[in-house]
C-alpha cells in the first residue's frame, strides 16, 4: 500500500488561492488505512476550508482512487457538485491525484492535499513499514527475504559498508545494519553461502520510468 500524509494546511490554502468552490476526494483504500484521506480527514479538511472562507461543494471517497472503474463509479454519483466546482482537492497519494485528473471530465484544477511518502506493509498493530523500493531487480532470494535496497540507506547489494558499528547502521545507531540482519537470517536458514553470492550492479535500464503494464500484455 501507498503511505501518504497531510501537507501543512497553509500549503493547501496557498494552492487553492485562486479557487473558491472546492470538491474533495479521499480514497477508501490506502489513504483511509493510513488516516490521511478517509471520512474523518475529509470532514476535518472541509471544516478547515470553510473556516478559511472556501466553499466545499461536496466530497467522495472512492473505494480505490487509482482504479479508474472504481473512481468513475463514485464520481458519477457526485457529478452535479463536481461540475460546479473550480478545483478538486485530493486527500490521497500522488497516484490517486493523477488518476482523478486523468478521469476528470470538466478540466478542473486537481490539487494534492497530501505528500506521498512510501510503499508499505502494515503489521497487525496497524504500523506501517517501508519494505520495498520497487527496484525491478528483486534480490530477496539471496538475502533471506530482507531487502537491502530499502533497509540499507545506501542500498548496498553486497554486504555492509565500512561504517557498520557493532551491528548498527552508521547512519542511524538505533537501527540494525541491514546486512547484519541478512547475515543472521541466512545463518538461521543454513544458507550462509548466499552471503558470498555476487549480486551484480542494479540494471538501471529496468528502473527507467515511467513503467507501464498494458492489459493486452498481461493476457499473453
Ligand atoms: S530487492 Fe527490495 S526493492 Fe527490489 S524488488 Fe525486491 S524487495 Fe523490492
Ligand atoms: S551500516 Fe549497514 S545498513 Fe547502514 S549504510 Fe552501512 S551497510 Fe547500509
Amino acid at each position: 500500500m501507498i503511505i501518504s500524509e497531510a501537507k501543512p494546511f497553509q500549503e493547501v490554502i496557498d494552492s487553492l488561492k485562486n479557487y473558491q468552490k472546492i470538491f474533495l476526494f479521499g480514497c477508501g483504500d490506502c489513504a483511509t488505512l493510513c488516516k490521511s484521506g478517509g471520512e474523518e480527514e475529509l470532514k476535518a479538511m472541509k471544516e478547515k476550508l470553510e473556516a478559511a472562507g472556501k466553499t466545499v461543494l461536496g466530497m467522495c471517497i472512492p473505494e480505490s482512487c487509482c482504479i479508474a472503474a472504481k473512481l468513475k463509479a463514485e464520481t458519477a454519483k457526485n457529478l452535479k457538485n463536481i461540475r460546479e466546482a473550480q478545483a478538486i482537492l485530493v486527500l490521497a497519494c500522488g497516484l490517486a491525484c493523477q488518476s482523478v485528473k486523468d478521469n476528470d471530465r470538466f478540466g478542473l484544477k486537481v490539487i494534492p492535499a497530501n505528500n506521498t511518502v512510501f510503499g508499505a506493509v502494515m503489521d497487525s498493530q496497524g504500523n506501517f513499514f517501508e519494505k520495498c523500493s520497487l527496484c525491478c531487480n528483486c534480490v530477496l532470494d539471496s538475502t533471506a527475504g530482507i531487502c537491502p535496497v530499502t533497509l540499507c540507506p545506501k542500498g548496498l547489494l553486497n554486504g555492509p559498508c565500512g561504517g557498520m558499528d557493532k551491528g548498527k547502521c552508521e547512519l542511524d545507531k538505533e537501527r540494525d545494519c541491514a546486512w547484519v540482519l541478512i547475515y543472521r537470517e541466512l545463518e538461521k536458514l543454513g544458507q550462509l553461502d548466499k552471503i558470498r553470492q555476487n549480486r551484480p550492479p542494479r540494471d538501471f535500464q529496468k528502473v527507467l520510468k515511467p513503467h507501464k503494464l498494458l492489459a493486452a500484455a498481461k493476457q499473453q
